[in-house]
């Protein structure tokens, strides 16, 4: 049993972060903002996943004008992340964002009284997000590179300019794409500030890359119980960030609305096609939200029974699935229509869980 560390909440929309909620996951778009109809459609998709916050990048005016209309139609919460321009953050809140990431120090001093207040007024948090890639050049000197004291330093620094404003509904970001180092630094900040944590591992590389970089990362950081949102960063469709996030928090039973798809690595014993099934089954699965384990198993020596625990699944026989449930074995399915038999029996059971 995980015990979480306990942070302040803050708001962001309808969502709290920190404070006991559940870990909100979320991912940024990677659509120009600007472009109003590309990145609703984006952030649609993200929402339709799973995703439960989305974040935009803000390069110019022209993007902070697109966030009055974006937020009117977007399902979900919205962060602008924003950096060294000022005017852009004051635009943005004036336009109904939800949160705002920027680095008060990277900002002329006089500037940000009056983003602090407006932020306060709208009740708008703000993320400091200390990225290794960008620590100050004095931090590097004083350490002689990135390091966990370091980046505590910088974010020090930042929460200063920001509370000698009297503003404090602030949540902390440590990434850094050297899996050690972020979990040190994590910890550290886990120890020294009682603001919510956003996890992420950052410039993390490809689906196989960053599902391991996050999962040790940001899974040993979930286990100590530090962390109050997650982003898992893919050089692919932000979607597929989302996937990851469901799994990884699924594992570590912080999430249960996922489906738990088991499958066997398959051996000689196989006499079916099992593998194409699987592929099918799991893009099926990964938009239902649902507690539900789905098995799909190589053979009925040890299928049933490997699965015992499953609530619907395939055990292959000679060119043909058997179907069962909760370990019993309940008909006998012919091998080109299993993935859609399956895909009822999976329909069925969301659909009888909606009903109880
Ligand atoms: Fe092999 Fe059957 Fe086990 Fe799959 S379930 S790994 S096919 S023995």
């Amino acid at each position: 049993m995980i015990e979480r560390k306990q942070t302040r909440a803050i708001h962001v929309g309808n969502l709290q972060i920190g404070g006991g909620a559940h870990i909100v996951i979320q991912s940024m778009t990677n659509t120009k903002t600007k472009d109003v109809d590309a990145t609703l459609k984006q952030i649609n998709a993200l929402a339709n996943a799973g995703c439960e916050l989305v974040r935009l990048a803000i390069l110019d005016q022209e993007d902070a004008d697109a966030v009055a209309k974006i937020k009117q139609l977007s399902p979900v919460p919205l962060v602008a992340d924003i950096h060294f321009n000022p005017a852009f953050a004051i635009s943005v809140i004036k336009n109904g964002i939800d949160k705002v990431r920027l680095n008060p120090g990277n900002l002329p001093l006089d500037s940000v009284p009056e983003i602090a207040r407006l932020a306060k007024e709208h009740h708008v948090p703000i993320r400091i997000g200390i990225n290794t890639g960008s620590l100050e050049k004095s931090l590097i000197a004083k350490y002689g590179g990135p390091c966990p004291e370091a980046m505590i330093e910088s974010a020090k620094h930042h929460i200063d300019i920001l509370t000698q404003c009297d503003f404090h509904d602030i949540a902390l970001s440590f990434k850094s794409s050297d899996v050690s180092l972020c979990i040190d630094t994590y910890r550290l900040a886990s120890q020294t500030f009682d603001y919510p944590l956003h996890l992420g591992v950052t410039e993390a590389g490809t689906m196989l890359g960053s599902s391991i970089k996050s999962s040790v990362a940001l899974g040993t950081l979930l286990y100590d119980g530090i962390g109050d949102t997650i982003r898992v960063s893919v050089s692919a469709d932000p979607v597929e960030e989302i996937k990851i996030a469901k799994q990884l928090l699924k594992c570590l039973n912080l999430k249960k609305d996922v489906v738990n798809l088991i499958s066997c690595p398959t051996c000689g014993r196989i006499q079916y096609d099992m593998l194409p099934i699987v592929a099918q089954i799991e893009d099926f699965v990964n938009n239902i939200q649902e507690d539900i384990t789905v098995a799909i198993m190589g053979c009925p020596v040890n299928g049933p029974q490997e699965a015992g625990r499953a609530d619907i699944g395939i055990a292959g026989g000679k060119d043909v699935g058997l179907l069962f449930k909760k370990g019993e074995i309940i008909a006998t399915v012919p091998q080109e229509e299993i993935v859609e038999r399956l895909k009822q029996e999976i329909l069925a059971l969301v659909e009888q869980k909606h009903k109880v």
